[in-house]
């Protein structure tokens, strides 16, 4: 039995009998004010809460890319749970600034990686999605001359990865922004295909070839919700403006046919 828990934002919570892995946990959600002008600085409180009653070992952190609202807490949970770690070169620098160095694997596009549980780990090369005016916010490297705590636009993109995590006979991919890169993800297939829903309008294969080339079963917009905010006890998440969540799931109806799309809640466990 797979277990998933959608944890906010792209962050997802994989759970195969008592082995757990995370992709882009991001439970801090500082406010707007700080996002745009303080220096950002991870919730000691919500880390703690979240990692405490994580049922399970954490094997392993995946990091897709390293803008904030994948990456700030990366250190500070793997520091708690003291877990291998699988992501770019940008991740490995946010790691030396925050004064760690933890068991990591460096990526730079189709490593994959057999962990605890026999689950796999694929790295596929990806592209950002357009958001910020049409354009790819925050691009390059986390500057290795930076020092802690960072401001959101200190945190640059880094090589992007669109992970494939195989478990069995399931094969579940992570879209955590809107964009691909088509010869990368030709020959790949999954059955669940988490989607990042904002800047699906401005890469229209996106939402046509790209679910076209994978062929999942079940699609699971995700991102979409406001990530300044904390998440209800109910699960209950404010969308995000002009995400237009009606608007992707019809689109992926009509090239998408076949597939189940499920919009998660961040209270409820999915399994598979
Ligand atoms: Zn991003």
């Amino acid at each position: 039995m797979i277990e998933v828990r959608w944890l906010g934002a792209a962050g997802l919570e994989i759970s195969v009998d008592g082995t757990v892995i995370l992709i882009d946990p991001y439970l801090s959600r500082p406010g707007k004010f700080s996002v745009l002008c303080r220096k950002l600085r991870p919730s000691q409180a919500r880390i703690q809460s979240y990692t405490s009653r994580v049922s399970g070992k954490v094997s392993a952190v995946i990091c897709g890319h390293t803008h904030f609202d994948h990456a700030l807490d990366i250190p500070d949970i793997v520091s708690r749970v003291h877990c291998r770690v699988i992501g770019s070169r940008s991740l490995k620098t946010l790691f030396e600034i925050s004064g760690m160095s933890p068991e990591m694997e460096i990526c730079t596009g189709n490593e994959s990686f057999e962990l605890e549980g026999g689950i796999k780990v694929g790295m596929i090369p990806s592209r950002h999605g357009l958001v910020l005016f049409g354009k790819v916010p925050y691009q390059g490297e986390i500057d290795p001359r930076a020092e802690a705590p960072l401001k959101a636009n200190q945190y640059c993109l880094g090589d992007m990865f669109m992970p494939k995590i195989e478990i069995g006979e399931v094969t579940l991919v992570h879209a955590g922004s809107a964009g691909f890169i088509e010869p990368e993800v030709r020959g790949h297939k999954c059955h669940i295909l988490f989607m990042c829903v904002p800047g699906w309008k401005r890469v229209p294969d996106y939402t046509a070839k790209f679910v076209q080339m994978l062929e999942p079963e079940v699609i699971i917009p995700f991102h979409f919700d406001d990530f300044t905010v904390p998440i209800r006890p109910t699960g209950k998440v404010r969308a995000l403006p002009f995400t237009d969540l009606k608007g992707f799931i019809e689109r992926l109806r009509r090239y998408a046919p076949g597939a189940v799309v499920r919009i998660p809640n961040p209270a409820e466990i999915m399994r598979f």
